[in-house]
């Protein structure tokens, strides 16, 4: 019999299949795991299938080593997805696996941890003890003694208590027998198992449970307001889903993993639960996944990534908070979870459910025309009204001689709010934009010398920073340019706005979330423990604090500057506004208290803030799709870029040429199919030393077969020294 195996082999371009001589190893199945020499070594594989006879000379196929685990761990789903999306997007085999299987699992970089145990055998338990031990062996029936007592305990242990040589003279007599028992790795052990009962439902809860309960492998957008209670909804199809013997895929921004969400499933899960992410210690995540592809545990909660889950028999798969940006895979391998979920929800003729109390434009579209079903949740649970929102013109502020951070609203509020002890939270979008340092002279901006984008300050350190490529830089005394020693630093940045609060609440302990206080594993959860904990009155933050969190006493939100992610330039960013201004003004009143929320712009006449302040999706829905569809943007076309990069300006604009050249014969054969195509430098024009240029296109109809196209040109002309991406509808097109 004949194996066929794909080789794990991190670095290399290989996408084939080996075949291998299955001889002796009895239950290599489809999906194993399997060591395989390969050139002068022995590297994993995985068979993907068997066959009577090979094309390889008998002489020169190999055998089959090894069966690494004595499950496959590649599922028949997994095989089925693994071909939905090498088609769809065009990924490599290795590619895909790379998905399905952590790297923790793979080269055998982390082991089982197992423990051993010693415990008396039985037909010495209710012996004679003189017949075995000599009454003089004092320590040795010291160890029998307190081993009947206990039944078993850890071989270090009693190496520790007792007397290791009569131990070890015990277990040689093979009066003790020694058992290897694995101890599972679990994430957050310190979260007390509480309990969580289901609890009655609202009408609205109870009537979007029971239309997904009557959902037979449907697509459910759940629109919620923040507080809405759409966590309990998704429990009670989790329940449902347990109960019927099957499992739960429930996905949340990587951002919004936090404890706090842990411990509401594991309160009532229990066990069942696994969590999947990036914050996990290599074992804990090579135990979580083991304990999911065994089945003893049957909820799987993690980030986009978990979508990839070996939970067998999905009952039920949900996306929460959908319009995040974190469920498209923007890096290789690209892949939007959407499609793989619907592949799964299909696969396991299960409902999917998309929550969000934003919904992406695209979605909320899809469901208006019946492509999903729409489900909506207009209260809050406890009743509460949503945070009133005033907007402040700061053009106004500026005109009567306030020119500090914060309006002369905002600061009163601020006090009233920290004066009473309440909590307050204060946002600073800082999407696409750099606090970028400039000569007031002569306009000269710091910028990268390997990327074209400019640099941030970084007052702590007094350095300035590439956030693209992490280059550090010393802080300009003059400018380079002219001289001048004026220098200025452009916008506000979080740590301008704790040194202003510093000032206006000396004493108070102020919390700071962003990137820059949240590298190290536990600094994110750590921060939201203390704010939660209410010792520090305030919370400054960037977008990763607009997420998910239920904060009782934090009665005031301020937005800084809320014009900042409106004028990036991209297509979804009114919508990316609406969305951050609505959750992040959605954490203040969430309990018994009410919430205001200080929002300050120079545009204050922006439809994207009307329809914020009035909680009117549904209006700014309208407005936005009425504006995609006249310049047709998605949902009624598909952006396409392929992004070409390399070290030599005149490589890369050489290889685009010759895309370019394939791409227009087919779009000048298909011109009604196109809104849009150019070839031309990035906006970005170079990051780490390559020179970036790109195709754009926007394709409004026959999508499947310009991408084709597409995706052959990109093929045919890349280089070894020049590389050429394709996405479709990037998020960010810099
Ligand atoms: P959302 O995710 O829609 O923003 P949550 O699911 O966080 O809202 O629910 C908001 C709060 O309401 C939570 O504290 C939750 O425990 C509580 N809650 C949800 N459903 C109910 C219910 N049926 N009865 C009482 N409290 C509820
Ligand atoms: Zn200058
Ligand atoms: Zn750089």
């Amino acid at each position: 019999m004949i194996a066929e195996v794909i080789v794990d082999i991190s670095s290399s371009e290989v996408d084939k299949v080996f075949d291998y001589k299955v001889s002796e190893l009895k239950d290599i199945k489809r999906g194993s795991r399997v060591g395989v020499p390969f050139g002068n070594r022995e590297i994993e594989g995985y068979v993907v299938g068997f066959k009577e006879e090979s094309d390889v000379p008998d002489s020169k196929l190999k055998d089959i080593v090894r069966l690494i685990d004595d499950y496959p761990v590649i599922t028949e789903e997994m095989f089925e997805l693994m071909s939905f999306m090498r088609k769809k997007y065009r990924l490599r085999i290795v590619d895909v696996l790379r998905l399905f299987i952590p790297s923790q699992m793979r080269g055998g970089r982390v082991k089982e941890l197992k423990k051993q145990y010693v415990s008396v055998r039985d037909e010495f338990i209710n012996a004679d003890i003189d017949t075995f031990i000599k009454p003089a062996a004092k320590a040795q029936r010291d160890v029998y003694y307190h081993l009947c007592d206990v039944g078993s305990a850890s071989l270090t242990e009693m190496n520790e208590n007792f007397s290791a040589s009569a131990v070890r003279n015990l277990i040689t007599r093979d009066i003790l027998r020694v058992d290897s028992v694995e101890i599972k790795r679990t994430p957050y052990k310190e979260l007390k198992d509480g309990v969580s009962e289901p609890r009655v439902l609202t009408d609205e809860q109870k009537n979007a449970y029971d239309k997904i309960s009557a959902g037979a492998g449907d697509t459910f957008l759940l629109h919620g307001v923040t507080g809405s209670g759409k966590t309990e909804v998704y429990m009670r199809c989790i329940a449902d889903a347990l109960n019927a013997g099957k499992s739960a895929v429930m996905l949340v921004p990587e951002i919004s993993l936090t404890p706090q969400v842990f411990r509401v499933f594991k309160a009532r899960f229990g066990n069942s639960v696994a969590i999947l992410h990036s914050g996990l210690s290599a074992g804990e995540r090579f135990d979580e996944w083991r304990r999911l592809i065994s089945g003893e545990a049957s909820v799987v909660i993690g980030a986009r990534s978990a979508i990839f889950a070996p939970v067998k028999n999905v009952g039920i798969i949900i996306i929460d908070e959908e319009h995040d940006s974190s469920y498209v895979s923007e890096s290789n391998p690209r892949y939007q979870t959407y499609d793989v979920a619907r592949f799964r929800a299909d696969y396991n003729h299960c409902n999917l459910i998309m929550g969000s109390a934003t919904p992406s434009i695209e979605s909320y579209y899809y469901a208006s025309v019946g492509k999903y079903s729409l489900l909506e949740m207009n209260t809050r649970v406890n009743k509460r009204s949503l945070p009133e929102i005033d907007i402040v013109d700061m053009s106004k502020e500026y005109a009567a001689g306030n020119n500090g951070i914060f309006s002369r609203k905002l600061e009163s509020e601020l006090h009233e709010c920290v004066d009473g002890g309440n909590q307050a939270i204060i946002f600073l979008n800082r999407r696409g934009y750099s606090s970028y340092v400039m000569c007031r002279s002569c306009g000269y901006v710091a910028k990268c010398e390997r990327c074209d984008v400019s640099l941030v300050y970084h007052k702590e350190e007094n350095v300035l920073k590439c956030h693209y490529c992490g280059n550090r830089y010393s802080m300009l005394d003059v400018c380079p340019a002219c001289k001048s020693p004026h220098i200025k630093r452009g916008y506000v940045g979080t740590q301008q706005v704790v040194e202003k609060l510093s000032q206006m609440f000396p004493g108070k302990e102020i919390l700071r979330m962003d990137n820059d206080t949240t590298q190290t594993k536990d600094s994110h959860a750590l921060i939201l423990e203390r704010f939660a904990s209410g010792k520090a009155p305030l919370l400054v933050g960037t977008q990763m604090i607009a997420k998910g969190h239920d904060f009782p006493d934090v009665t005031l939100v301020g937005i800084v500057d809320a014009d900042m992610s409106l004028h990036f330039n991209d297509y979804r960013s009114t919508e990316r506004t609406y969305q951050l201004i609505t959750q992040v003004s959605g954490r203040a009143g969430r309990d018994t208290k009410f919430g205001r929320v200080v929002l300050q712009t120079f545009t204050p006449n922006h439809y994207a803030y009307k329809f914020a302040v009035d909680g009117n999706y549904k209006g700014f829905f309208e407005k936005e799709i009425n504006l995609r569809e006249i310049t047709k943007y998605p949902p009624f076309a598909v952006i396409v870029r392929v992004l070409v990069s390399s070290e030599t300006e005149d490589a890369a604009f050489g290889v685009l040429k010759n895309i370019y050249g394939d791409v227009m014969d087919y779009v000048t054969a298909h011109r009604s199919d196109f809104a849009y195509a150019a070839a031309m430098k990035s906006p970005v024009k170079k990051i780490q030393s390559k020179f970036r240029m790109q195709l754009l296109a926007r394709v409004v109809s026959g999508a499947e077969s310009a991408l084709d196209c597409i995706y052959a040109a990109a093929e045919r002309y890349r280089t070894a020294k020049t590389t050429c991406f394709v996405e479709v509808n990037p998020s960010n097109l810099s």
